[in-house]
């Protein structure tokens, strides 16, 4: 059951971490910040330690607070007033709420589709649970001078071959990781439609919702006709606060998926961490009046500024992405020498393993390979692709593009 999930083969986080790399290696690899969560942020947190109470077992739906808070400043997002009892969930990062999902809802042998490529975390989390996952590749339209990531598009067909009887859950991933792409309403009401008339049930991961660039609208899929119905909607404070250690997710939906999935975390780890919530919850209060959201929205315009500038300079191509913090950067040109030591866990990979290790190793600066987002049959896809994170502070950005000139 474990090799079904890819899980027994060593992890792309594990083989691309700094650990295995040069010791001054730059980190655009594993998504989370060289920087701190705000300060107000981490005072509350401190202050929620001073306190006996939020030392110890929070309710397993979350405290209060934090489900009040997200009530408030998700509630108007999503045209609904949430009930704090019943909608919201607070989970152990956006990764256990998704699986959580899964052990409440999967009987073996149901179906779930996901857009390729995929952040790798939910194979694991279908397949550990008994569900089949099943595929749809986006296609990159490569002939573009200056591609976006709204050019790797979905083909509707193809999504539609994918639905079968026992499909039971979509998961829908925007703005999305790794390609930063933003569904489009349309895109999105395709997709609601299917869910419709096929009467399955679609998983948002919308984790990236507060790094939507340019102006781009983010829909949430729950907010379309007849949708809240049938979506569970997964948020993120590690992303939202640049807090990825704390492992504070939540789900939002209607009762009859947040009840069977509170059941499920109950048995998994009965709660998440409670001082963590708070300041959380203290996060979503001020932001609005902190005009946080906007400023760091703005920081992160710069960052991804910084990124592909560099990359422009460098004459390779990348996906510019309208949201999520990662930028493709096409490696199908290039080359390094027939007889480079590459260890044993890249070699039996893609040619992207091979290209991120290289680039990691000769110029320190490490990256994703995209093809383990990838089934092994579409894996010749993500083959092309290295994926760059870019939370990061500007200096470290400046110093990996000028790093990465010397793949010139
Ligand atoms: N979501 C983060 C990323 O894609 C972290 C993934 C992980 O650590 N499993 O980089």
């Amino acid at each position: 059951r474990l090799k079904e999930g890819r899980a027994l083969a060593l992890d792309v986080w594990s083989i691309y971490n700094v650990a295995n790399l040069p010791p001054d290696c730059i980190n655009l690899g594993q998504g989370y910040m060289n920087f701190a969560p705000p300060v107000w942020i981490r005072e509350a947190a401190e202050e929620a330690l001073n306190q006996v109470g939020t030392n110890h077992y929070s309710h397993p739906k979350g405290r209060l607070r934090l489900r009040q808070a997200i009530k408030d400043f998700y509630g108007p997002q999503l045209g609904k007033d949430l009930d704090v009892e019943s909608e919201i969930l607070i989970t152990s990062g956006a990764n256990e709420g998704i699986y959580s999902v899964f052990v409440a809802f999967l009987e073996p042998g149901d179906e779930v589709i996901m857009f390729e490529p995929f952040f790798d975390q939910y194979l694991a989390a279908v397949t550990f649970n008994s569900g089949v996952p099943v595929y749809v590749p986006l296609h990159p339209q490569m002939d573009k001078e200056k591609p976006t990531s709204d050019d790797w598009v979905i083909d509707f067909d193809e999504l539609r071959c994918a639905i079968t009887p026992r499909t039971k859950i979509i998961i829908v991933n925007t703005p999305h990781n790794p390609v930063g792409k933003v569904f489009t309403r349309e895109e999105l009401e395709k997709i609601a439609d299917l869910a419709k008339e096929h009467n399955f049930m679609v998983m948002a991961d919308e984790v990236y919702d507060s790094l939507v660039f340019d102006g781009k609208e983010h829909v949430r899929i729950a907010t379309l006709p007849g949708m809240w119905e049938r979506t569970v909607t997964v948020g993120s404070a590690g992303k939202l606060f640049a807090a990825t250690g704390w492992r504070i997710g939540w789900l939002i939906g209607p009762s009859y998926i947040i009840h069977p999935t509170l059941a499920a975390t109950t048995r998994i780890v009965f709660c998440s961490n409670s001082p963590l919530q708070e300041a959380s919850a203290v996060g979503l209060e001020q932001a609005k009046a902190r005009g946080f959201v906007d400023q760091q929205l703005q920081e992160y315009e710069e960052r991804r500024a910084i990124l592909t500038e560099g990359f422009d300079r460098l004459g390779m191509k990348y996906t510019m992405p309208e949201g999520s913090y990662f930028v493709l950067l096409n490696v199908s040109s290039l080359q390094w020498p027939e007889t480079y030591p590459f260890p044993q866990s890249v070699l039996g990979r893609g040619r992207d393993f091979r290209a991120s290790w290289f680039i990691a190793m000769e110029v320190g600066v490490s990256s994703i390979p995209v093809s383990e987002f990838y089934c092994v049959e579409h894996c010749a896809i993500g083959e092309d692709y290295a994926r760059f994170a870019f939370c990061k502070d500007a200096d470290t950005l400046r110093r990996a593009v000028e790093r990465l000139q010397g793949l010139a």
